[in-house]
């Protein structure tokens, strides 16, 4: 079995719907359909809970109104009988009055806002479901919220997946199509959660690990990984291949196409990832597997958003225990660190999640002096071959960074990641710069 995930721009108009379900046809063979919301929808669901939790209600009411007119339009164009069309003013209906439904609940909590947010999901794989009954495709609607779920972490607990697919794929064996949710699931209190942005990548690989799929491929409206971030940087070309660890490195640090976590799972169980167009279906896209190709420098990505904290021991740092001390109070609080550097007498660690930090420098501080943490900084990770014997690839990289002031650099944690931290200010110049001296003839 495969699992294909469709993004927000892959459903978001009702000709993508329609040239995504002859995409999932064509190929005989059976898979699971994850999609995402319509694109634009995640993000107008949260913009009505920010007016809800600013008691603004009228505001709500007019977002609520725009976003269901849009919808009304979409399933005139998507349905070709009358059937299909009312079948699918149904479920637009239906999920609009309970989204209205929301709005009367006092206080609205981040309880309503997940459930108000997961309405994206549920919307689009229905009107899919209904488009494809109309088209007389065998398929069915599995609840994503049966089989996903997150624990007090807010970890999905793959193994719960597994267990729940296996009891209820084998009833759907005549079933060429499965379709589902990408991104909602449910937490340990069985409310309605989700798995962050851009989430439905990591359900489509959870999915894909849990039934150990043959393939897991991402659909998306860009031809694979490209080897800089194509938003910032002119002359970007899609990487063919990559490994489990060479993507996982990139879609952690930054390169959007993938959320963060999507390759763990898919390399757990050893389930290739294909990165496929779908406004170019035929392009080769990216595939992500155990091989690697002798390519010294394969691409970059950036993570914006990073805290750096520098940390001097009032004793000497290679005392043993002065780092598990360290590293102690950021498990404590559940942050993970990123990069490191350590002298004599100091350790630098960057962290992108600061909800705990001042807990963190609270009890960091009773052993060690803490300078001012700086904000905005930005991590540049560079992917590639970097085996000990590769000469020259720090020189390369930089005499390509000779302009950019460096604040950190990771460089051997792995054979494939050379990791730099630079304030925000100066990530376009940078990837720029790195473009030229890395990629360019
Ligand atoms: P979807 O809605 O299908 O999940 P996303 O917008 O989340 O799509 O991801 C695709 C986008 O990721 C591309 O349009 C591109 O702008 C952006 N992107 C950032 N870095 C990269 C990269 N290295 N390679 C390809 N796309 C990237
Ligand atoms: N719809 C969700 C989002 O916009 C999940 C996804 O698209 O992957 O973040
Ligand atoms: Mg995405």
């Amino acid at each position: 079995m495969h699992v294909w995930k469709f993004g927000g721009t892959s459903v978001g108009k009702p000709e993508r719907m329609q040239s995504i379900r002859h995409l999932i046809t064509e190929d005989s063979t059976p898979k699971i359909v994850v999609l995402s919301a319509l694109s634009g929808t995640t993000n107008a669901l949260l913009a009505i809970g920010e007016s809800l939790k600013a008691n603004n209600d009228t505001d709500a009411n007019l977002k609520i109104d725009t976003l269901k007119a849009h919808y009304d339009s979409f399933i005139g164009e998507l349905y070709k009988t009358a059937d299909g069309k009312a079948a699918g003013q149904k479920i637009v209906d239906n999920e609009f009055a309970f989204i209205r439904s929301l709005t009367r609940i006092k206080p609205f909590t981040l309880k309503q806002e997940k459930e108000l947010v997961a309405e994206g999901e549920l919307l689009s794989t229905q009107m899919f479901q209904a488009y494809l009954e109309e088209e007389k495709v065998a398929s069915t609607l599995l609840p994503a919220l049966e089989f996903m779920r997150i624990d007090a972490d807010n970890e999905p607990e793959i193994g719960f997946t597994e267990q729940a697919l296996a009891e209820m794929l084998p009833q759907h064996a005549d079933k060429q199509i499965i379709v589902t949710q990408g991104f909602i699931c449910r937490n340990p209190r069985g409310e309605v959660d989700n798995l962050k942005r851009g989430g439905s990548d990591y359900t489509a690989s959870l999915i894909g690990g849990a039934i150990r799929a043959e393939e897991i491929q991402i659909w998306t409206d860009i031809d694979g990984m490209h080897n800089n971030d194509p938003r910032i940087v002119k002359n970007t070309f899609p990487v063919r291949e990559l490994t489990f660890d060479e993507a996982a490195e990139l879609a952690y640090f930054g390169a959007k196409i993938l959320h963060p976590s999507t390759i763990t799972p898919a390399r757990m169980f050893g389930v290739p990832v294909r990165l496929k167009n779908t406004m170019d279906p035929s392009a080769p896209g990216t595939l992500i597997a155990d091989r690697t190709s002798d390519q010294v420098f394969k691409a970059i990505a950036a993570k914006d958003g990073i805290t750096a904290l520098y940390i001097h021991s009032t004793r000497m740092l290679n005392a043993y225990g002065f780092l598990r001390r360290i590293f102690e109070i950021f498990e404590k609080y559940k942050t993970p660190v990123d990069m490191i550097a350590t002298s004599e007498v100091s350790v630098s660690v960057t962290i992108d999640n600061t909800e705990r930090i001042e807990e963190i420098k609270a009890e960091l501080g009773a052993f060690c002096t803490l300078e001012e943490p700086d904000y905005d900084q930005t991590i540049i990770c560079i992917v590639g071959n970097f085996s000990a014997d590769n000469q020259g690839v720090a020189v390369r990289v930089f005499n390509a960074l000779k302009n950019i002031p460096i604040r950190m650099i990771s460089y051997g944690g792995t054979e494939s990641n050379l990791s730099l931290l630079i304030h925000g200010q100066y990530k376009a110049d940078a990837l720029n710069a790195l473009n030229d001296g890395l990629f360019s003839a």
